[in-house]
């Protein structure tokens, strides 16, 4: 595919505006790139993997496992690594932990999605990856293991096998959460871990006064490199999902959804968040939300029934069917709910609840503009304002691409903007030890608008390796900053791509041709017996 230009949708890229190269490409692309498999297509594009999945449970578990065998591999390579490094226990462990205390939960209250789940480990043992079910449950809880872990030593006593396993690991000093801090690297340090950019606007906000949504995932590249897939799921009860996230998982954790009932939902990290009581795994409520969620007020209360506290998020929802958009504050205790039917939601890892703020949160950032929370909220107001009632797609694009730095005032693409870039970051004026360090690779990987012509076709527009374009080059970042070279082994190097339109997936698969034969062998034999029967 041609990386020039800077906007191509994927039927632009597959179908129109040919040159003899473009061809050749395409036809390289059809031979070599489209897997299709029974209930399973895959193919890349643009930097993305985009995977299209369907069937019961099992079936599409199995087809989503199969097809990703070889990236769970390398993604628990990594993971070994990660774990170990960051904490000093092994990876093992945390699987070990997480499937033994979830597993039995996600299996008792989401019994479709452990079938999902069971079959996405069938489909990868089957494609040469040998996890085993706590290792895929731990992958799926993954953005939750942190607040787990801040209470293991009260929990462990609970499942004797854990306890006398590993209950001497852990001393029994917090009695509540403390997730990781910003940046992530231990559960024991400042609260829930800072992840993305993102804003939810309607009415006097946007060119057409519909919905319209941005948002970019900002994580340590070593781990957030692996959201690069789109999948479309299309389940055999509820509404087909097209969302963006990593191989093996049943939610997005990025968090970007569009739904077949004519949603839109996204969210930004509540940083600092410190609470946490074991219910259900955020995992299980979005993805059941996105599935089952036909209201926004349908929507909050999966989100709130069993809510654990874990990956405290504030969800932007749109309902494009009643042009109302939804900010969701949850908390553990304080559940902060407010609509709009003219306005706009910014995220920016910042929570207004004060509840929350004061009682749930430790070491925010809200009000301080020297800190990327403080900062973007200023940034994303500025920028609401100045594209009021001009707010379309492409100015959605260019907001999640902005580089300004309202602490320095100046472009300056850094932890403070919306396209966050800590790797090009000296920290000049952050000393928190609990904080990201200077230059650390972390930033936003990616970018994603939709607005509601794009929901409504269940499509959505997404740039891979950063809003703005700037590539990232493993080889030439681990030789500038030999600090961060140990994970030069596990990091991939990200160019420069457009932004590409996505949509579900209106193509057969591979059982589709056998269906047809044994639907036609079937009225045959039909014509074949009425024949019969008026011949008697
Ligand atoms: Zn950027």
């Amino acid at each position: 595919m041609s990386k020039t230009g800077n906007s191509r949708s994927a039927t632009d890229s597959l179908f129109f505006r040919f040159s003899f190269f473009d061809f050749y490409y395409v036809i390289f692309f059809i031979i070599y790139y489209i897997m299709k498999i029974k209930n399973g297509t895959r193919y890349e594009l643009n930097g993305w993997t985009y995977l299209s999945i369907r069937g019961n449970p099992s079936e599409r578990g199995y087809a989503h496992g199969y097809m990703i065998a070889k990236e769970l591999n390398d993604i628990f390579k990594m993971l070994d690594f990660n774990y170990y490094e960051d904490y000093g226990y092994s990876r093992e462990i945390f699987s070990e932990i997480v499937g033994t205390i979830w597993g039995p939960i996600i299996q008792a209250n989401y019994p479709e999605l452990y079938e999902e789940i069971e079959g996405i480990k069938k489909g990868a043992n089957a494609g040469g990856c040998k996890i085993s079910m706590d290792d895929i449950i731990m992958w799926n809880c993954y953005v939750s293991v942190d607040s787990l872990f801040s209470v293991v030593p009260t929990i462990c006593k609970n499942y004797p096998v854990l306890q006398e396993k590993y209950g001497h690991l852990f001393n029994e000093d917090s009695g509540s959460g403390t997730g990781h801090g910003e940046g992530g690297s231990s559960y024991r340090a400042n609260g829930g871990d800072d992840h993305c950019t993102g804003f939810m606007a309607v009415g006097s906000y946007t060119k057409d006064g519909k919905i319209i949504c941005g948002h970019n995932t900002f994580d340590n590249f070593m781990t957030g490199q692996h959201f690069k897939y789109i999948l479309d799921i299309n389940p055999s009860k509820g509404a087909r999902i097209l969302m963006q996230t990593a191989p093996g998982n049943i939610s997005s954790e990025t968090d970007f959804y569009v739904t077949s009932n004519g949603i839109m939902c996204t969210e930004t990290t509540i940083g600092g968040f410190n609470k946490f009581e074991l219910k259900d795994p955020i995992a299980c409520r979005i993805r059941t939300a996105m599935q089952y969620g036909k209201t926004l007020d349908e929507i909050k209360d999966f989100l709130v029934t069993n809510n654990s506290g874990d990956y405290a998020n504030a969800w932007l929802v749109g309902d494009t069917k009643n042009n109302i958009i939804m900010r969701v504050e949850l908390g553990l205790k304080y559940v902060n709910v407010e609509k709009k039917k003219d306005g706009c939601f910014i995220g920016f890892n910042g929570v207004y609840d004060p509840r929350i703020r004061n009682l749930e949160c430790s070491n925010v950032g809200h009000f301080d503009i020297r800190r990327h929370q403080g900062a973007r909220h200023v940034r994303l107001t500025q920028l609401m304002e100045q594209h009021k009632g001009k707010i379309d797609i492409k100015i959605a694009e260019e907001i999640m691409a902005d580089h300004y730095d309202i602490y320095l005032n100046k472009i300056n693409p850094s932890s403070r903007t919306c396209c966050s870039h800590y790797e090009l970051d000296d920290r000049a004026f952050m000393s928190d030890p609990g904080r990201p360090k200077p230059f650390q690779p972390r930033g936003a990987l990616d970018g994603k608008v939709c607005d509601t012509t794009l929901c409504k076709k269940m499509g959505f527009r997404a740039r891979w390796g950063s809003s703005c374009g700037t590539p990232f080059n493993k080889t030439e970042f681990c030789k500038n900053n030999i600090i961060w070279a140990d994970q030069e082994p596990y990091l991939y190097d990200r160019p420069n791509e457009p932004w590409t339109e996505f949509t579900i997936y209106k193509g057969k698969m591979n059982n589709d041709k056998n269906i047809t034969k044994k639907k036609k062998k079937r009225e045959m034999q039909m014509k074949k017996t009425k024949k019969s029967k008026l011949n008697m």
